[in-house]
């Protein structure tokens, strides 16, 4: 079976919204749409405070080639262009829009026919229209599919594995509109001379590995590949590694190992922006945890609220003591419901007990656990303690930037040591420093 080092298997939680359709969600209050909702230089505004907008008009444009523009998706009036919260606690710059209820469109310009285009052609419908990894990162698409030499591509790999714990809107996508995905996979594929298609998923979706493999079964350029069901499986270097035997560091891109890696929701994004000329405008977010009264799969108009979002599933059942944007391995906790979905919001966890702070950290008793679980082949707890003590010359020595802050080892630590999280700190200031441009 395809797989990689290490890895978990906590309590899955997809029982819980994994049988529930996708709902389209219709907003009723103020969209709110921060300014920077990718990797990348933030987008300006093209709107002005008043103006009137239609579904899929441009209001923010991108700033450089590492940027992404930003579409409205509702119908409706520019209320306020300033600082509002979100997800991770930060105020950004953020265009305001009130919701008329019409949902008029611009008018969108299809192409059935994507073989007519060049490849020129395809990148600059994924770059206009506004297309970032929907898995969390934001990386602006249409640079990942502009690598340096193309031709050295072999392999597009979409990224099926829905690791995360409680995350079911890949699922429910491949199982509603599994043709989008396949065709938005060989609108891909037509922009690589030498590249295969490899549709990986964890055997734990034996539904979705028929349906793809029968939409494919006369295509011998994709591959539906089934992995092991292991956390974090569907992280972009361990899933190169399961479905190529390609290794990469911290320092590689996909690329290098001649890969690209793109999310289910990314892909069907594509083709989308492609095939029916519409931008960016929902995505697909799962309403779930034991304190939500009806858990749902949502399609999000981006923009959102997120109250209104845990209003339209019904609410709380008892007060949650934690709520995460995401899953809870690689998710944000949220202290306040009033911030907007976002091109990366791909769940919303509600659950009654905070296991994190509940517990409480004891001494190392050198267990071995945490090396046994980390799939970055570092050693947690010395990294740790490294990061404890600001020690960051042993902490690179140890190799800490390895780490993919999967949360592996503070999962199995029967000490509950706080391992992700002080390692994760001091690669956060370690990036960051490298990113000003020197050490310190
Ligand atoms: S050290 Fe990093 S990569 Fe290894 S298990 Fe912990 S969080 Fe995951
Ligand atoms: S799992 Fe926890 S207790 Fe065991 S070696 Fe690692 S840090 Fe120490």
């Amino acid at each position: 079976m395809f797989t990689f080092h290490g890895g978990i298997h906590p309590y899955d939680g997809k029982d819980i919204s994994k049988d529930k359709p996708i709902v389209d969600y219709k907003p009723k209050g103020l969209l709110v749409y921060p300014l920077s909702q990718h990797i990348g230089a933030p987008c300006e505004p093209v709107v002005e405070i008043g103006e009137h907008v239609l579904v899929g008009q441009l209001i923010a444009k991108d700033t450089g080639f590492v940027s992404s523009p930003i579409y409205s998706s509702v119908s409706g009036t520019v209320k306020a262009i300033e600082p509002r919260r979100v997800i991770t606690g930060d105020h950004v710059k953020a265009i305001v829009i009130e919701n008329d209820g019409l949902y008029e469109e611009v008018e969108f310009t299809p192409n059935p026919d994507y073989t007519k285009l060049s490849r020129e052609e395809i990148v600059s419908l994924i770059q206009k229209a506004g297309i970032v990894g929907m898995g969390g990162a934001g990386f602006p698409t249409h640079v990942k599919v502009s690598p340096k030499e193309p031709d050295k591509i072999e392999y597009i790999i979409a990224n099926c594995a829905e690791c995360e714990p409680y995350l079911t809107s890949d699922y429910r996508i491949m199982i509603e509109t599994p043709e989008k995905l396949v065709e938005g996979l060989r609108i891909e594929l037509s922009l690589f001379n030498n590249a295969r298609g490899i549709l990986a998923i964890e055997d734990n979706k034996p539904d979705c590995i028929k349906i793809l493999k029968e939409l494919t079964k006369n295509d011998d350029k994709i591959t539906v590949i089934p992995l092991k069901t292991k956390y974090p499986q569907g992280s972009e270097r361990h899933l190169i590694f399961a479905t190529t035997k390609r290794a990469i560091n911290s320092s590689m891109l996909p690329s290098d190992a001649g890969c690209i890696v793109n999310n289910v929701d990314t892909i069907c994004s594509i083709y989308s922006a492609v095939v029916e000329g519409r931008p960016l405008l929902h995505r697909i977010v799962t309403v779930t945890g034991d304190c939500i009264k009806n858990p749902q799969n949502f399609r999000v108009h981006i923009g959102t609220n997120y109250h209104e979002l845990i209003d339209e599933a019904g609410g709380f059942t008892k007060t949650p003591e934690k709520i995460i944007s995401g899953g809870p391995m690689m998710g944000f906790a949220i202290f306040d419901l009033d911030v907007p979905a976002t091109k990366t919001s791909s769940a919303l966890l509600c659950l009654s007990k905070d296991q994190i702070s509940a517990a409480t950290e004891t001494a190392c008793i050198n267990c071995g656990r945490c090396v046994e679980v980390c799939p970055g082949r570092v050693i947690p707890s010395k990294l740790a303690d490294f990061a404890q003590n600001g020690d960051r010359e042993q902490f690179e020595k140890f190799n800490g930037m390895e780490c993919c802050e999967c949360g592996c080892c503070s999962y199995i630590c029967p000490a509950k040591r706080f391992l992700t999280q002080s390692i994760k700190s001091m690669r956060r200031m370690i990036l960051a420093d490298r990113k000003k441009g020197g050490k310190k």
